[in-house]
């Protein structure tokens, strides 16, 4: 059967079964649907006490699995359509109005067009907003890894922020750090990651056992990490 609660701003959906059993457990899939096994007799309003119970959960494992979700096709930039920010997927949502604008909350992009809606124009200030983002986001970052990298003796490079099509990061010889614009997109665990294992690049300029040493020592849960932004890429 199926029911629906109220979480905060956002509606959490799931079928329920009775079965033969002492407790009520509550899955959550893959595919992001939520199923409940509850004891005969349990009452619905019961059912939902125990989902909003662990909404926060069900919400959180979601959002994990979503990360793994096949690959999101070329984004088209029309209404509906989700776009993802620091791991999170936000639907979009375009209108023509006063002044062109972006803002992301609640689950939504909003999106203001001074000039006609369509889907050039929409990507265009998607692309701007996104760039912004990545500038702010990355220094930050980008200083924090700095400052963790101090303790192996990684001095500081400059970084750079483009479009790179085949990679996440990268070191150049002369040591700079380059990152690709779209991590934007990616949690702010694996970007941490990237930062990280490029500048351990400025110590060990290969993929060595000694460069995975060394990335261990400041960053001991880098496989985990590792795994999620392969999983999640879009390269
Ligand atoms: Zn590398």
């Amino acid at each position: 059967m199926l029911d629906e609660v109220k979480w905060g701003h956002s509606k959490i959906r799931y079928t329920y079964e009775y079965k033969n059993r002492k407790t009520l457990s509550i899955h959550v899939s893959p595919d992001l649907t939520v199923s409940v096994d509850a004891p005969h007799g349990t009452t619905v309003e019961k059912i939902r006490g125990k989902i909003l119970k662990r909404a926060a959960w069900i919400k959180k494992s979601q959002r994990e699995f979503e990360l793994y979700l096949p690959k999101q096709p070329a984004r088209r930039y029309i209404n509906g359509e989700s776009h993802r920010y620091l791991g999170r997927q936000y639907r979009l949502r375009a209108i023509k109005g006063a002044e062109d604008s972006v803002k992301c909350y609640r689950g939504y992009f909003h999106v203001t067009c001074k000039n006609k809606v369509t889907p050039e124009n929409v990507k265009e200030l998607l692309d701007q907003w996104y760039s912004n983002k990545a500038d702010l986001v990355f220094s930050k970052r980008y200083e924090e890894c700095c400052n963790t990298v101090k303790r192996i003796g990684v001095k500081p490079a400059p970084l750079t922020i483009r479009l790179l099509k085949t990679r996440w990061g990268s070191c150049t010889k002369s040591g700079k750090i380059v990152l690709n614009l779209e991590l934007i997109k990616a949690p702010t665990e694996c970007i941490d990651y990237v930062i990280t294992h490029e500048l351990c690049h400025l110590k060990e300029h290969n993929h060595s056992q000694k460069f995975w040493n060394l990335l261990g020592k400041v960053l001991p849960d880098y496989e985990k990490r590792k795994m999620r932004l392969n999983q999640y890429s879009d390269l």
